[in-house]
């Protein structure tokens, strides 16, 4: 019996939106496994969730978006960079339910949108610009208020629905994924896992899945997009505290081997390095996967250069979360 099987009932039972693809696939790459040297390399396609082009933001709008939240909802408003996957995922969702989406984004290039900043036109969110990053949420709230006085009822979807509500998303994902390690039967004893890590609630929710599940054998790396690596972590872990919370059991996160890295960044957020470029290359020709610039390149590249320095220990598998983005590709 699993530590916190009560807690793993309610997860499991717990009200959600379906809009995912469920389970993902979790894919051998052979050929690029060979280049690096490891024939234990695996990926777990949550670019494949399908949802509006799929990614990581489907399974935690499943939770934050679920029936009791959108109760006499009118219009969802939410916010991210001008190419955020988690934009174009909510615009999409407030599509195809016929409620109004404003999204607060940051300006983009000059000339006609490309990738997602096209696709969050394609799918009919009303554009309201910031100035910077930091003035996001405030404007937010202001929207929210000019749309009640206009007679509307919004729902503010927090940055990357990174809640502690979202996080249940990974909480179920990591549940999954053990469920397909157990099936490999290959021996192995001990899984690391790369994923691209920023506003924290991936990673956040695969803590609090594994550790109400007691799987210390499967080791985390949140590679950032932009934050130092100590302030992801504590975001991580204060997130999967509140969202194991939720489901009425405490953990103690630090029994999950978690860590954040930080030296893939390079000059910023979404801007691509050597590194991430190299690995953007080596997964679509040695594996025929699409990377993005901002995140998964460069969660790729940090797995690139620990199998380089580190090898692949004996009982060990690599699985490399791929968390989506590929409209970020071809902006
Ligand atoms: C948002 C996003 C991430 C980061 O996930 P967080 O839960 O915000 O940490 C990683 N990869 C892609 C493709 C994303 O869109």
């Amino acid at each position: 019996m699993p530590p916190h099987s009560a807690a793993l009932t309610r997860l499991r039972e717990h009200p959600t939106t379906a809009l995912a693809n469920l389970p993902t696939p979790l894919i051998q790459l052979s050929r690029l496994g060979e280049t690096l040297g490891t024939n234990r390399l695996w990926a777990k396609m949550d670019a494949e969730t399908g949802f509006a082009l799929g990614g990581n933001k489907v399974r935690k709008l499943e939770f934050v978006l679920a029936p009791s939240m959108l109760e006499g909802v009118t219009c969802l408003i939410t916010a991210g960079g001008p190419q955020s996957n988690h934009c174009r995922v909510t615009a999409a969702f407030a599509a195809r339910q016929g409620i109004r989406c404003v999204l607060v984004t940051n300006q983009g290039p000059e000339g006609d949108p490309t990738g997602n900043a096209l696709l969050h036109r394609l799918f009919g969110a009303e554009i309201v610009l910031a100035g910077d990053r930091s003035e996001r949420a405030i404007l937010m709230d202001s929207v929210a208020d000019e749309l009640r006085a206009q007679g509307e009822i919004p729902l503010v979807v927090p940055i990357g629905a990174s809640t502690p509500l979202g996080s249940l998303g990974y909480a179920r994902a990591a549940i999954e994924l053990c469920e397909q390690l157990d099936a490999l039967d290959d021996g192995c004893s001990e899984t690391l896992v790369f994923s691209a890590s920023s506003s924290g609630g991936t990673l956040a929710g695969l803590i609090a899945g594994l550790a109400l599940l007691g799987r210390s054998d499967v080791h985390l790396r949140g590679v950032s997009a932009d934050a130092p690596a100590t302030e992801l972590d504590d975001v991580c872990r204060s997130l999967a505290g509140e969202a194991t919370e939720l489901l009425g059991a405490k953990i103690d996160p630090g029994t999950i081997p978690f860590a954040s890295i930080d030296d893939q960044v390079g000059d910023g957020y979404g801007l691509p390095t050597p590194a991430s470029r190299e690995a953007t290359e080596l997964f679509g020709r040695h594996a025929g996967v699409v990377l993005d610039p901002t995140y998964t390149s460069k969660a790729a590249a940090a797995l690139i250069a620990h199998m380089r320095s580190h090898g692949v220990r004996d009982h060990q598998r690599i699985v490399f979360l791929h968390t989506g983005g590929a409209p970020g590709l071809l902006a």
